[in-house]
């Protein structure tokens, strides 16, 4: 069976480091090392607006801020089929047969959802569109029928949500549709970075982020702000490492190769956290470790960044190139899936002929 990656954004903002270690470090070596016959990354805009629904500014702004951000990661057009998601009429079809697939205490049960209808105050206003984004992610997955989908935790859900569609689908109709596999980063601190507030997850929509395009001076002032031990308030007192976001980011993004560049009194980062616990390790010295090891990150894919900003119309060309490529993948797995449901009454030499007889004979 082929293998084949689909995942993908929304342009709700430009991306930040959450992003990149949950989903878009992994999805750049996963499409460097030759092992996939297609990747599909698409920019989910039509998603974006099931909770902007009044503010279709924001998503259009974003959707070349998340290109430039994939291609300053290192995305390659060569190798990875950018596309816009609502720029493919086939997504909207087959998320409209799925959904009579899928009940809605099963959507109420969605705990991605549901934290995310908090997150919003949506409780008494739940757009529709919002409430079944699981479904019409079902319909991004299969259309490119994917068999891996690399993602951070939260997307847990949706996964299992698909994998159901597809089950239930293939038993009612007959086989169409790939289960897709969830891809989760191994590092745990990656699964769900949390924002810089210490809040449960970095996410645009808090406005907790590092962003992947800022500028060190902004970036250093983020770091130096970061929620840490709120009682490691003297330097001598003894610091907490759990739910410090500080070290959680250090666990997200240290290598044993910085402390011999930026901290070489310490071997490794079991020894640093050793010593913030004991107590006489002060956060400033932490957070300028953590500053350095970031911006050897940041730093290459910001300059690439500025590279492909000098020409933005050689962006959305490449993104519409990818929408074409992607949207005749799509229609291939559209006809197979009204094929399976009969419902491909023009293309059905034997359905006319059975119905001609039938009143022939009436
Ligand atoms: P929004 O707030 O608009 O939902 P977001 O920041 O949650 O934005 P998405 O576009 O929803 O970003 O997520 C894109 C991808 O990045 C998904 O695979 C998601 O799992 C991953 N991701 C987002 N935030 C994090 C995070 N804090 N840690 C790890 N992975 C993340
Ligand atoms: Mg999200």
């Amino acid at each position: 069976m082929a293998k084949i990656i689909l995942t993908g954004d929304r342009p709700t903002g430009r991306l930040h480091i959450g992003h990149y270690v949950g989903s878009l470090r992994e999805r750049v070596k996963l499409q460097n090392s030759g092992e996939f016959d297609k990747i599909f990354i698409m920019i989910a805009d039509a998603q974006a607006l099931t909770d902007n629904a009044d503010n279709p500014e924001k998503v259009r702004q974003n959707i070349i801020e998340v290109a430039l951000d994939y291609l300053a990661c290192g995305l390659d057009p060569e190798k990875s089929i950018i596309f816009i998601q609502s720029q493919i009429p086939q997504l909207c079809e087959l998320s409209f047969y799925y959904m009579n697939l899928v009940t809605v205490s099963r959507l109420q049960r969605n705990p991605t959802v549901k934290a995310e209808i908090q997150a919003r105050n949506f409780e008494a206003s739940i757009p529709v569109g919002f409430f079944t984004y699981p479904i019409s992610q079902a319909a991004d997955i299969t259309a490119f029928q994917a068999t891996t989908v690399p993602v951070g935790e939260d997307q847990m859900p949706m996964i299992e949500q698909t994998r159901e569609i597809v089950r239930k689908f293939n038993i009612t109709y007959g086989e169409a549709l790939t289960e897709p596999d969830i891809l989760l980063p191994s590092n745990e601190a990656c699964l769900r970075l949390p924002g810089l507030d210490g809040k449960a997850k970095m996410s645009k929509s808090l406005d907790n982020c590092i962003y992947l395009s800022e500028t060190a001076d902004e970036i250093k002032k983020k770091v130096m702000n970061m929620y840490t031990d709120p009682e490691h308030i003297r330097v001598a007192d003894p610091g907490k490492i759990e739910g410090n976001t500080v070290f959680t980011y250090l666990d997200a993004f240290c290598q044993p190769e910085h402390f011999s560049k930026y901290l070489p009194d310490y071997n490794n980062l079991d020894e640093l956290k050793a010593h913030y616990q004991r107590g006489g390790l002060g956060d400033v010295k932490v957070k300028k470790f953590l500053y350095a090891i970031l911006m050897e990150y940041l730093e290459p894919i910001k300059k690439r960044r500025t590279e492909f900003e000098k020409d933005i119309p050689a962006v959305y060309k490449m993104l519409q190139e990818g929408t074409r490529k992607a949207e005749a993948v799509a229609a291939q797995t559209l006809a197979a899936v009204k094929d399976a449901m009969r419902i491909n009454y023009f293309d059905d030499a034997a359905l006319i002929a059975e119905q001609a007889k039938k009143f022939q004979n009436k």
